[in-house]
């Protein structure tokens, strides 16, 4: 809308605990992002000329102002994206760690030199140019950061679009950028509707890479749109992951667990363990010790420190999380507040063969819902895992270490857990199989997302 009128749509930023609105954001149109664009382009060759060295410091710089400023860019995302306390400080101390994690990474960005006849041959790892990173509301100032810090160090300039609802911290990050002393054009932050901004950020010939995280649906818009430049994607999309319990498990550790891996952050997390799987001889036993973890979990006001969940994102997402429960009878339902925020207690769906429940066992549905289903044995675990169309994460709870290698290796999805829930550390590879996405982020290898390999011999007669 804004592109055609010329006048620039304004978003009201919203606290998703109390309502308030606590900015106004302007959008920017189709020329606005052409501009950022151009100033990105003309700060490229500058940049990737700045001695390895060099750049290593200034991101080693923009750490040391992001572990200076922590706790301002942690109280930011808690007023922005209704995130606890407790995952707020954990994600401004992610950026800090993935920003330094690169910071080592220009010294070490190096070629090959490979034997031939008549001469030498060596490659380079050359930059792509102009990157766009388009970043969806769930964890705003961390998704962005995977991004941006591999593509820096590679000697990239950046643009990001957060999304709508979730700008802030991007836009605090890019300041810290330049006072760390990243040149201006360098890294810059667009605010924009997706439909505009996204989407002519992705057509624009300039630029040579994006990397989208977001809904699958999205991603293969995006992935169809850059086909016709033959312009280099990376895709996060969405998950629907299996948490598989095993009945030889330590089934108290993996009844208490499973809550917060699916209602972290909401269950606003593409890693969310939203379908549990569990061995029929212990289901009953295990739905029970899963209900009293559930009435457990404490829902609530996210700057306090006890808090585990905090609201959902805006009153349009409670709404299309409320459909899923619809008219299903849930076998628990949580405690959440009352009164003004987009509140949703944790809810459980246990196994039942109604057409409502197969919804909410195969959609994402991207909010504090989990769906539990029996399983007969290792064979049929492993069928139910893989039926869908998503594989980002998942899973296993047993003590026997060669079923847990077999289950590992049969599910179809990017990154595994045994005996734990976690999915992510920023020193080892994250991406999706199957309609999750495409490539990988983090871990030694980002680089090679952000360069192209140039191969030049030079003859010696
Ligand atoms: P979304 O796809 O609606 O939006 C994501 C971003 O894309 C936003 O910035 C939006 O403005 C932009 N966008 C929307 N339409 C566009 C277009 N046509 N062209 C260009 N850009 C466009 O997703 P969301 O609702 O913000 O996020 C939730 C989704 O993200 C979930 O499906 C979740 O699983 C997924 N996700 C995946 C990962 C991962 O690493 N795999 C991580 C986090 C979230």
């Amino acid at each position: 809308m804004g592109a055609l009128s010329g006048v620039r749509t304004v978003v009201k930023i919203v606290n998703p605990a109390t309502e308030d609105v606590i900015a106004e954001v302007e959008m920017a149109d189709a020329a606005e992002v052409d501009r950022v664009v151009e100033r990105a382009r003309r700060a490229f060759p500058a940049w990737r000329a700045v001695a390895p060295g060099e750049r290593a410091g200034l991101l080693r710089r923009f750490a040391a102002l992001v572990e200076d400023h922590a706790e301002e860019l942690a109280r930011l995302e808690i007023a922005n994206a209704g995130h606890t306390v407790g995952n707020a400080r954990w994600e401004a101390g992610n950026v800090r760690d993935v920003l330094n994690y690169y910071a080592g990474a220009p010294e070490r960005d190096h070629g090959r030199q490979i034997p031939v006849a008549g001469g030498i041959d060596v490659t380079f790892s050359e930059p792509l140019g102009v990157v766009g990173i388009i970043v969806p509301w769930n964890f705003p100032m961390v998704i962005m950061t995977w991004g941006v810090a591999p593509a820096l160090a590679a000697g990239n300039t950046v643009i990001v679009k957060p999304a709508e609802w979730t700008p802030l911290t991007a836009l605090r990050l890019a300041e810290l950028a330049l006072e760390a002393g990243i040149p201006e054009g360098v890294l810059q932050v667009v605010p924009g509707e997706g439909e505009v901004a996204g989407a002519r950020l992705v057509e624009h010939p300039d630029v040579r890479k994006i990397v989208f995280t977001g809904s699958t649906e999205v991603g293969k818009l995006i992935g169809a749109k850059a086909a016709e430049q033959v312009k280099r994607v990376t895709l996060e999309l969405g998950g629907k992951s299996a948490n598989i319990v095993f009945a030889d498990s330590d089934l108290a550790r993996a009844a208490e667990s499973a809550p917060m891996a699916v209602f972290d952050n909401s269950g606003q997390d593409c890693c969310a363990r939203s379908r549990i799987l569990v061995e029929r001889s212990v289901y009953d036993d295990f739905l029970l010790r899963l209900a009293e973890a559930v009435r457990g979990v404490t829902v609530g006001d996210p700057n306090d420190p006890a808090t585990q969940m905090g609201p959902l994102i805006s009153a349009e997402h409670r709404e299309r999380v409320a459909s899923y429960v619809g008219d299903l009878e849930p076998y628990v339902i949580g405690s959440c507040p009352a009164g003004p925020g987009f509140w949703f207690p944790p809810t459980v769906l246990a196994g039942s063969s109604s057409e409502s429940f197969r919804r909410a066992f195969t959609e994402e549905i991207f909010g504090p819902v989990v769906a539990v289903v029996p399983f007969d044995d290792e064979a049929d675990a492993v069928r139910i895992a893989n039926d869908t169309l998503y594989g980002l994460s998942g899973s296993i709870w047993t003590r026997d270490v060669g079923r847990a290698l077999r289950v590992a290796r049969a599910v179809e999805a990017g990154n595994l857990s045994v005996n734990s829930h976690s999915s992510v550390r920023y020193w080892t590879p994250f991406g999706g199989f199957k309609q999750s996405g495409l490539g990988r982020e983090l871990g030694p290898d980002a680089l090679a997302a952000f360069t192209e390999t140039k191969n030049v011999f030079i003859s010696t007669e």
